[in-house]
């Protein structure tokens, strides 16, 4: 049965395996570039919704003045007048700080929480009281937020576990609110929870799906198809990002810059299509030499830039170490793919942004050419890894 269920939701959603799955569940399973993009496409919509939210809630107390009482009227406009300010701090702050993904969420979150908690403030004020004619109407529109909410949820790209931490008290107090107290409310609470669910499920699925479309776009333009390293494209956003959060943070930050050597003569005497299996070669050896958070980089064709977060040059030198040790894989007649390699480190070079950090690197791996190839070059000009043989 719960197999049969899971069946047809892919078949729905169009996933075809066990990763595509973990990608709609959590944001755990996303690569670098697709945090990054979400991160800011989530920050950017969080701050335009916030900005009309905090013009229309205030907005809308004129209309409340021209059909509600005065006390009635004085009351919610305390409550928009409060959302306001709210939704403005929401929308400078989200501006300010919400380049991460984890912020970029909590922003949205706060957003829309504020018109959930209207909700929940205003029904009981506004139960007391029995409305007729046009101010019956007004009253009516504000049973609705809890479905503005759930469809505002329509324009982000969210995964299901993000979904749920924002309409989870959402659920709960729509079926609190919508709960039946006399027999004569039943067709109506019924009608509105069947509504409430439907679009529910269909934010739910326009959210998600939404969320998959980037996946694809961001996937085909970050990662180099050949040999699925970052292409240089997202490989600068990632080396603008790490160099900012090492900056705030005072943190360590290596960079290699990698160019395999000889790599046209293997092309000339076997080949471009070997050229690109060594190519492929390298670059999963190079993932099993770096770890998780690690960045490799395709920079040119033969180049690649290995970005290392956290690291200081001592363990960059044990990355290399690992480099040399294990080799890039073995050209077509049988001899070692070697490398020349840079290194360079944002603290102990002293170096303010990525372009110099990656032209140090550059110039470093020029005189590992220079002075024989197959080696790493480090701080002035030391020889800081070898190829054993
Ligand atoms: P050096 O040790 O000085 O780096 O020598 P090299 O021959 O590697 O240097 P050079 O930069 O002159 O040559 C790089 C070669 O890499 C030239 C090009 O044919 C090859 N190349 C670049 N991109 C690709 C690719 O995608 N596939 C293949 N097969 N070869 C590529
Ligand atoms: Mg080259
Ligand atoms: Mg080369």
């Amino acid at each position: 049965m719960m197999n049969k269920i899971i069946d047809l939701l892919s078949d729905l959603l169009g996933l075809t395996s066990r990763e595509q799955w973990s990608e709609i569940i959590s944001s755990k399973a996303h690569s670098l570039p697709i945090k990054n993009h979400r991160a800011a496409t989530l920050a950017k919509r969080t701050t335009i919704f916030s900005w009309i939210f905090a013009v229309l809630v205030p907005a809308w107390s004129i209309i409340d003045y021209i059909f509600l009482l005065y006390d009635l009227w004085f009351q919610l406009a305390i409550l928009r007048v409060i959302s306001g300010a709210l939704f403005i701090g929401i929308a400078i702050n989200c501006k300010r700080y919400g380049s991460s993904l984890k912020s970029a969420f909590i922003h949205l979150t706060l957003l829309l929480y504020i018109p959930t908690s209207f909700y929940l403030i205003a029904t009981p004020i506004l139960s007391e009281i029995n409305f007729s004619g046009l101010s019956g109407a007004l009253v009516n529109i504000y049973s609705l937020l809890p479905f503005l909410v759930i469809a505002a949820l329509t324009v982000f790209a969210l995964t299901i576990t993000e979904l749920l931490i924002i309409t989870f008290p959402l659920i709960i107090i729509t079926f609190w609110s919508l709960y039946p107290e006399t027999e004569v409310d039943i067709s109506n609470s019924f009608m509105f929870i069947w509504l409430f669910l439907l679009l529910l499920g269909t934010s739910f699925f326009s959210s998600i799906s939404q969320m998959r479309y980037m996946i694809s776009q961001v996937t085909r333009a970050s990662f180099d198809t050949l040999t699925n390293a970052m292409t240089r494209r997202a490989g600068i956003e990632s080396l603008e990002l790490y160099i900012r959060m090492a900056q705030l943070q005072n943190n360590h930050l290596s960079l290699l810059f990698i160019d395999l050597d000889h790599f046209k003569s293997l092309n000339d005497e076997h080949g471009h299509d070997a050229g690109d299996t060594s190519l492929k070669g390298a670059v999963s050896a190079l993932k099993e030499c770096t770890r998780k958070g690690d960045s490799i980089i395709r920079w040119g064709g033969e180049e690649f830039i290995v970005l290392l977060p956290n690291a200081d040059t001592n363990d960059a030198q044990r990355v290399i170490h690992r480099i040399f040790e294990q080799g890039l894989g073995y050209r077509p007649e049988g001899k070692q793919l070697t490398s020349s390699m840079g290194l360079a480190e944002l603290i102990e070079d002293n170096i303010k942004n990525w372009k110099t950090l990656v032209e140090l690197a550059d110039q470093r791996m020029y005189y590992a050419k220079e002075s024989g190839r197959a080696r790493c070059i480090g701080a002035e000009n030391k020889i800081i890894g070898q190829a054993s043989d």
